[in-house]
């Protein structure tokens, strides 16, 4: 994220300041920072400049915060702005996701933004230039959309756009001072996240490496994703790193599949333990956050609509076999 560290230009010590507690669970790399949900982390090559798409379409789907990787339950959504105008507007459109007020104002501490105005952005085609001297950090109530599109600064490339709307609180950082009177006052209101045993272990499978091949778990996690509604973002195949899942069919047939609560039910016995998490969370829910719920309606209602359901068509004993084909391949693939 933007408010991320960089190596050049580091901002407080981590070990210099209290942690929310919301935290602990994070890896930390070498120099003691908190390895943020959103970025890319394989094992050495942790970049806090540079956001995973991949990441961002899993924090997405399940709603979770972009540092901590935990829910957001009623606690507003924050984003990173440079003009106040955009601090203020109804909605605001970021390809950052939204983090937690303690968080935003976490990674403020720890990150150079206020302390350097020479510090990197996260953008490589704005690297090198002078940040803004204010920074603004807006509290939205909702996100009302996610989709994919170009990036505002590199036209090539899409990405995931996060838009929240109805903003209530903002902070207005003009200097670490400012950064640090408002991160005390939240840290000092900091409410503990309460959540049930899946979303612990959906957040825990996002934040660690994957067991297995010790990798960086962002894909597995886009992949399972993908499968419980990820894949009707609006936009998202062209989004960079989607490709694989846009291209293979069998990622966007079992997400339509699993539009049915039966073959969602079933699902729960795959054996990739990243979509097997996925769908017992989204099976749990009662109810799903806005965004996802979104995606899944549009996507059930062009279904019903357009093509026949692929169960109609399918005789009952193909059915048996085109299921544990699907699982075996949803494992498989999802592994690579
Ligand atoms: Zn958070």
């Amino acid at each position: 994220m933007e408010l991320g560290v960089t190596s050049e230009h580091a901002g407080k010590r981590p070990a210099s300041i209290r942690k929310p507690a919301r935290l602990a669970h994070l890896r930390v790399d070498p120099r003691g920072y908190p390895i943020i949900a959103t970025v890319d982390q394989a094992p050495g090559h942790v970049d806090f400049g540079s956001l995973s798409e991949k990441r961002k379409l899993a924090l997405a789907t399940f709603d979770l915060c972009a540092v901590c990787g935990l829910p957001f339950a009623a606690e507003l959504r924050w984003q990173v702005s440079f003009e106040e105008s955009s601090a203020k507007s109804k909605s605001f459109i970021s390809n950052e996701a939204p983090v937690h007020e303690v968080c935003g104002l976490y990674a403020a501490q720890v990150c150079p933004f206020v302390s350097s105005p020479y510090a990197r952005l996260g953008d490589q085609i704005r690297k090198g230039m002078k940040r803004p001297g204010v920074v603004f950090l807006t509290g939205f109530q909702q996100t009302k959309r996610v989709f994919g599109g170009r990036s505002g600064l590199q036209n090539s490339e899409f990405v995931l756009h996060f838009e929240n709307s109805e903003a209530e609180r903002s902070h207005r950082l003009s200097s670490a001072a400012d950064a640090a009177e408002a991160y005390q006052q939240a840290l000092d209101n900091e409410l503990e996240i309460k959540i049930d045993d899946v979303e612990q272990e959906l957040t825990n499978l996002l934040t660690s490496l994957t067991a297995t091949e010790g990798e960086d778990s962002g894909s597995v996690m886009a992949g399972a994703a993908w499968f419980i509604g990820g894949a009707f973002c609006p936009g998202v195949g062209k989004v960079q790193g989607m490709e694989r899942f846009a291209r293979d069919s069998m990622y966007t047939t079992i997400a339509r599949r699993v539009l049915e609560p039966e073959f969602a039910k079933e699902f729960e016995e795959t054996n990739d333990i990243y979509a097997r998490v996925a769908v017992r969370w989204l099976n749990s829910r009662r109810h799903l956050p806005k965004i996802l719920a979104n995606w899944r309606s549009v996507a059930s209602s062009r279904m019903r609509h357009g093509r026949p359901s692929l169960k109609d068509a399918r005789e009952p004993v193909a059915h048996k076999k085109a299921k544990r084909k699907l699982q075996n391949a949803a494992r498989r693939r999802n592994r690579r």
